[in-house]
């Protein structure tokens, strides 16, 4: 079968386009610009880089973005005292925590002292608790992004059975409760799987749609795959390459080569969910901006 590209990158840089002229617009206007905030706790490599990313996108958006940098000894509470010095700051719309942190700090603990209303991870109980009543709120930047590139492809999603593969709190469970809401795009009849399901692939092979998010590299096969279905590879798995200088690439959680040939639409790793994630914050600070003014 002849598949299209879910092309993530294309699409990011689309949105990221629009809302660089939607700031230059207010900015022109004599408005202040959008700004962000990110806590990085530690040094976990791949959060220094997830970082970077958005201090980068932040500065090509526009706005204003501060990243505070803690040592991994931090405690808890000079954290929780960041934060709530953040909150208070007026110069700033949006407030996200890296995660994760270290062991000794309490996540949910520091998730619910972000103020609701610079949330814009999504991630505080009251954006997850709205966001499951169909309220407006901040959404999760991952699961965000994938509704908004079935969006922007027209992928009919009404009625469609959808398999999620994961159940996080960041990805697969508020996919999945996304993708059954009422209305585009909604609709789905959602089957959300775990490492407790038995027999994935029967599940799999029934879906018109499969949101992968379980972290596993090439765990979809091309015979869990139905012909014609729509794939969404959520994955970033790091895997040995000695081919490349690095020693390493990064794969999906799709066997993509195979499966690619069965979907009708299948984002590619990386170029697919990954762009979109960081589009999706900064839309969710534009908001957050937007809310305040
Ligand atoms: P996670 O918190 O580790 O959750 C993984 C989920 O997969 C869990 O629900 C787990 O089930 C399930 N699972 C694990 N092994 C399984 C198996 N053998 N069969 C069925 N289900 C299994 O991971 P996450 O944070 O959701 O991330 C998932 C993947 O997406 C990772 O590769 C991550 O790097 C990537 N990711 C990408 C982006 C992006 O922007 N592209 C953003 C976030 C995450 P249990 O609940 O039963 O343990």
């Amino acid at each position: 079968m002849e598949y299209k590209l879910l092309d993530g990158k294309a699409t990011a840089a689309a949105i990221r386009a629009e809302i660089k002229q939607e700031v230059e617009d207010i900015v022109a206007n004599g408005g202040r610009r959008p700004s962000l905030t990110a806590i990085l706790v530690g040094n976990n490599p791949a959060s220094k880089t997830y970082v970077a990313n958005k201090e980068k996108a932040c500065a090509d958006a526009g706005f204003t973005s501060k990243v505070i940098r803690l040592p991994e000894e931090t405690g808890e509470e000079e954290l929780l005292e960041t934060i709530r010095s953040i909150n208070e700051d007026p110069a700033v719309d949006g407030l996200i925590v890296q995660l994760p942190l270290p062991r000794h700090i309490d996540e949910q603990k520091v998730i619910a002292a972000i103020d609701p209303s610079k949330d814009v991870d999504g991630f505080h109980p009251i954006s997850q608790g709205k966001m499951l009543i169909g309220q407006d709120t901040f959404l999760p930047a991952t699961p965000m992004g994938i509704l908004t590139l079935l969006e922007r492809y027209n992928i009919e999603t009404k009625g469609k059975n959808c398999v999620v593969l994961g159940r996080s709190n960041i990805v697969g469970r508020p996919v999945a409760n996304l993708l059954s809401r009422k209305g585009y795009p909604g609709d789905c009849t959602v089957t959300m799987c775990h490492s407790r399901t038995k027999d994935i692939e029967r599940f799999a092979k029934e879906a018109d749609i499969i949101i992968a998010a379980i972290g596993i590299p090439f765990f979809v096969k091309e015979d869990m795959v139905k012909e014609g279905a729509v794939i969404v590879d959520v994955g970033i798995n790091s895997i040995e390459d000695s081919s490349r200088k690095s020693g390493y690439r990064l794969v999906g959680d799709v066997d993509f080569d195979k499966v690619a040939p069965k979907c009708s639409y299948i984002t590619p790793v990386p170029g697919g969910v990954g762009p979109m994630t960081i589009a999706s914050l900064l839309q969710n600070t534009l908001k957050a901006y937007k809310n305040r003014k």
